[in-house]
């Protein structure tokens, strides 16, 4: 054990490492009024952000799970870090040399920073070792014929792990790595007469990060005439308290931030799909690494993607054309319902994959490749009905049975007639025949989802007063945008209606509105038809549309979005308690304190009017 960090050292770490940074490597934050930030909790599983952060005060709190605490108490949970790591990890993240009390360094235990020290060494010896003459040189051909230059290479950090038995394991231990720190970080393995020897032997080798940017484990590739090598053709590290795969994405300490930014994802197959579709300007790639895209990626992914009802981000798939990337987008149908993203899917036409294509046809065809996405539920209907033949009757009646229940299957209702259109175009049938063979699949499996369509477009009740004038809103702005001027201060909950939420979503996308435009803009025929309705529907004042009548719509669309907020606060001031949780407490009080003041200065505007 090293000594224990002095007490000043670790508040100095503590104050000077910045809360909604140390945060944001993981999770997507956006601003939630009075100084917070909010986003999807790391901590547990939720669709609508309830993590806050308090940069200020350097306090978190999940309003959701009721976790909290400072920063080293986030990486530390997160993590599953000691108290030591963790504050060894955000020193080095500030560049600030820690002290230790007691006699000194003493000998180092395996930690985590140990580990990943190790693997950033062995790294950097790969590197090194793919410029060197003899064997590397099938390494270095491997990468200019896949259309890697050299830079490229240095770029990723590609390395050649060298034909020797224990190459590696000499080099590290020369620099001071204990044996059993090398095994527990997966570079060495026991061999068949007892002696360690090193864990990849004349590969090509791709370092993994973790999401922060530290190497925690390596990919690597057989190279073409190794007849000794009876290993598959990739080879991870396996897992070690590091290397946790099912939550490790290959290339997502780079596009973290794009992911974010352009909230768009494209998962690729390999590291050199990565390499390819980055170099291509396709920034947002990540590949897993030697397993299936699982359940801890979506959740990572999503908090990146702050992936909420209300906010949509793309998942893009890159399956290859064939059996196997069918097979996987039809399982996709059942991840899909855990992303509230939408989700697409990438298929060269003749399936190629994207470090193949960028060969063929340079990084303009990967970028094409992106841009000419289908909805994942597209491509997984037209791969069933590829294999009937719909010329028949038989084919089509049977492609329609196995594609129906898909139909079915879509969480989002407002979407299901737009593919019993779709589908009923694509096998040349009746309308009504694909809708009714979607009914009848959904009574005899799943029930839920028919209820869920119910309650979600059709019993809305529309002379519900506020949605009445949501509606209202809408109309003015739609009629008459010039008059609209409060439009842009309304509150992100100001409309309760999921139709009107989206239609207030697309116009605010549009540059300025045109119903040609808003209607190009959008894809659900729900909405689609609210434009054309709230467009022509007359405004629900007496006389002219006056200023005045604009104003208290206005407000108290305001004050009916404020006092919902308010209601939340509120029964998170109950959960919270004063003394415990003093800090988030008068954080959240003053939040309520200042919510209350604007709602009265709304409710004063809106005085007088019929609603
Ligand atoms: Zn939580």
């Amino acid at each position: 054990m090293a000594g224990r960090i002095r007490d000043e050292d670790v508040a100095y770490v503590r104050e000077h490492s910045h809360i909604d940074d140390v945060v944001g490597d993981f999770v997507q934050l956006k601003g939630a009024g009075g100084g917070q930030k909010k986003g999807l909790c790391p901590f547990h599983d939720e669709k609508s952000p309830s993590f806050h952060v308090t940069p200020s005060k350097g306090y978190f709190h999940c309003f959701g799970c009721q976790t909290g605490g400072d920063v080293i108490a986030f990486l530390m949970k997160l993590e599953h870090l000691t108290f030591t790591e963790t504050v060894e990890r955000l020193a080095e993240r500030i560049g600030y040399q820690l002290t230790y009390d007691s006699s000194g360094p003493s000998t180092p235990g395996i930690n985590r920073s140990r580990l990943v020290a190790a693997n950033t060494a062995a790294a950097k010896f790969y590197q090194e070792e793919l410029g060197k003459p003899g064997p590397a040189q099938l390494g270095r051909e491997f990468l200019t014929g896949r259309g890697f230059s050299r830079e490229a290479a240095e770029t990723f950090g590609v390395g050649y792990a060298p034909d020797e038995w224990d190459a590696l394991y000499k080099h590290l231990t020369a620099l001071g790595y204990s044996e059993v720190e090398l095994n527990t970080a997966g570079l060495i393995k026991e061999g068949s007469r007892g002696n360690f020897i090193d864990r990849f032997r004349n590969r090509l080798i791709w370092p993994v990060k973790d999401i922060s940017g530290d190497v925690v484990g390596f990919g690597a590739r057989k190279l073409a005439g190794d007849d000794k090598d009876q290993g598959p053709k990739y080879l991870n590290t396996s897992e070690t308290p590091i290397y946790k795969k099912s939550q490790l994405l290959y290339g997502l300490d780079m596009a973290k931030k794009e992911i974010a930014k352009k909230r768009q994802v494209v998962i690729v197959e390999g590291y050199t799909d990565v390499m390819a579709a980055h170099l291509a300007g396709v920034t947002t790639a990540v590949a897993t690494c030697g397993t299936a895209f699982g359940d801890d990626h979506i959740r990572i992914i999503r908090r990146l993607l702050m992936d909420d009802d209300a906010f949509r981000g793309e998942v893009i798939f890159t399956f290859d054309g064939d059996a196997a990337g069918q097979k996987a987008a039809l399982r996709a149908f059942d991840d899909d319902q855990k992303f509230v993203a939408q989700t697409f899917v990438a298929v060269a036409a003749n399936g190629m994959d994207p470090c193949d294509l960028r060969q063929s046809g340079g990084d303009e065809a990967v970028r094409d490749l992106v841009a000419r996405r289908v909805p994942l539920f597209e491509f997984a209907m037209k791969s069933v009905i590829a294999g009937y033949d719909i010329k028949t009757p038989e084919g089509r009646v049977g492609a329609l049975n196995q594609v129906a229940p898909l139909i079915g299957k879509i969480k989002d209702a407002s979407l299901r007639p737009e593919y019993v259109r779709s589908v009923s175009a694509w096998l040349g049938m009746e309308i009504d025949i694909v809708s009714s063979a979607v009914k009848k699949s959904g009574s005899r499996g799943t029930a839920h989802n028919q209820s869920q369509g119910e309650s979600s477009a059709q019993s809305v009740n529309l002379k519900d007063p506020i949605l009445m004038l949501e509606r209202e809103v809408l109309k003015v702005k739609l009629q008459a945008p010039e008059l609209a001027y409060p439009w842009a201060d309304l509150e992100m909950n100001a409309f309760s209606y999921g139709p009107y939420a989206t239609l207030r979503a697309r116009i605010d996308d549009a540059p300025d509105i045109s119903i040609n435009d808003l209607l190009e803009r959008t894809e659900d025929d729900v909405v689609r038809s609210l434009i054309t309705e709230l467009t022509v529907e007359p405004i629900r004042t007496d006389g002219e549309i006056s200023e005045r009548y604009i104003q208290s719509i206005f407000a108290r669309l305001r004050e009916v979005a404020m006092s919902r907020e308010i209601v939340e606060i509120k029964s998170d001031l109950q959960r919270l308690n004063p003394v415990e949780n003093e800090v988030e407490y008068t954080a959240t009080f003053t939040r309520l304190v200042g919510l209350e003041a604007a709602r009265r200065a709304q409710k004063e505007l809106a005085i007088g009017e019929a609603f």
